[in-house]
């Protein structure tokens, strides 16, 4: 049993919820919930880095230089989604 497994049984003990921790691996739209009415490319959050090609990422999640955080700005936006201005 990991570490959070054993600290949700104990919640779950407690009646509470299991924790919600974002992590790498969760994408904005998985912790938010998806927006089905935009893109990624339309928000004012988007971040692209342009170098030999153009490089994608979301400014209120994860921006390193791995490709495992970047976005496609085609994807549906999350529900932090706003408008450029
Ligand atoms: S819609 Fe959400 S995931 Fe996409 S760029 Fe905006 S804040 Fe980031």
């Amino acid at each position: 049993m990991t570490a959070k497994e054993q600290i949700d049984a104990y919640r779950r003990q407690m009646g509470k919820e299991p924790t919600v921790r974002p992590t790498a691996r969760q994408t904005m739209q998985q912790m938010y919930g998806v927006d089905y009415q935009h893109k990624c490319k339309d928000c004012k959050h988007l971040v692209s880095h342009k170098y030999a090609r153009t490089y994608h990422k979301c400014g209120l999640w994860l921006d390193t230089p791995s490709a495992a955080t970047d976005i496609k700005v085609s994807q549906d936006a999350c529900a932090k989604w706003e408008p450029k201005p």
